[in-house]
């Protein structure tokens, strides 16, 4: 058992870590990135957070996660936390009651100025840029969703901004609060190893990314593009660049336009790369 969620009251706090232990003995942790999640699924948590660079960056105290389970602030002795819509129709609503004390407490434990997010479909779609921004704030909290979602009233109360995967409905928050913190994670300092990997990849310059190859130089009668393994790293540079204009111009003509305005160049004209 001795890591599955521990419960600290009515928080329960994903244990193998022990997050507030290593605070106490490591001062560093004081200004680690620190994520808190609402949930009715607490045992979701690390998971695939906990593999690989995030789990390692997890693991070393760079950043935290903690997690609020919303069962016991139910009501009753069965800890409803949902009810039927108000005005009818399908599924179950999450009770603003009950939501509300989940927020207080985990309110009460989150650093100064980390904005409260609600992971919803109708919320303003996810990107690097908010990647970037969150990734500086001192970290988050995250209320994922369940059934039909929750009252609204409680994303009034709050100011609690809405924040969307994409144009598609998942069944739950989860794994959207994962696939977010995975995108925050990564981009503070020194979780990954190479830290210019960051900035040359999809996105981060308003371009999708050129294509990458490895070894073996031939496979399956396909070579790895001569460019590549001349040596001469100006003629590769300009390649790269060339490809991810010529990728992104074909694949997202939104980025594209966005990226010859910002570029002070005129979208419409063609340019032969
Ligand atoms: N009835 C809602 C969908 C609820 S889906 C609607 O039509 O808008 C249940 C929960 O899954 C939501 O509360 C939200 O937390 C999560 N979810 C579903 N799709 C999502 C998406 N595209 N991005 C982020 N979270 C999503």
């Amino acid at each position: 058992m001795s890591d599955a969620p521990r419960s600290h009251g009515r928080k329960s706090i994903r244990a193998s870590l022990q997050p507030q232990d290593l605070m106490a003995h490591n001062p560093r942790l004081a200004r680690a990135w620190r994520a808190q999640v609402i949930t009715l699924f607490p045992q979701a948590f690390p998971g695939v957070l906990g593999e690989s660079l995030t789990g390692k960056a997890l693991k070393d105290g760079l950043w935290q996660l903690e997690t609020t389970d919303l069962r016991p602030f139910g009501e009753g002795k069965h800890r409803n936390v949902d009810d039927t819509p108000a005005g009818g129709g399908a599924g179950m609503v999450l009770r603003p009651d009950v939501m509300g004390r989940a927020i207080e407490h985990a309110k009460s434990d989150a650093p100064e100025g980390a904005p409260i997010l609600y992971l919803s479909p109708r919320g303003r779609r996810f990107d690097q840029a908010m990647a970037q921004r969150l990734s500086e704030a001192p970290g988050v909290t995250l209320i994922c969703g369940r059934f039909e979602g929750m009252d609204e009233r409680v994303i009034e109360y709050y100011g609690i901004e809405e924040v969307s995967l994409g144009d598609f409905v998942l069944t739950g928050g989860e794994i959207a609060a994962q696939a977010l913190i995975d995108a925050t994670v990564r981009l503070i300092p020194r979780v990954l190893g190479n830290q210019a990997s960051t900035e040359e990849e999809s996105f981060s310059e308003g371009l999708l990314e050129h294509p990458q190859y490895t070894r073996p130089a031939v496979w399956k009668g396909l070579p790895i593009p001569e460019i590549l393994l001349s040596g001469h790293h100006g003629h590769i540079t300009s390649w790269r660049r060339a490809m991810a204009e010529r990728l992104t111009k074909e694949r997202r003509p939104d980025l594209w336009r966005a990226y010859r305005d910002t570029h002070g160049r005129d979208p419409d004209e063609d340019q032969e790369l």
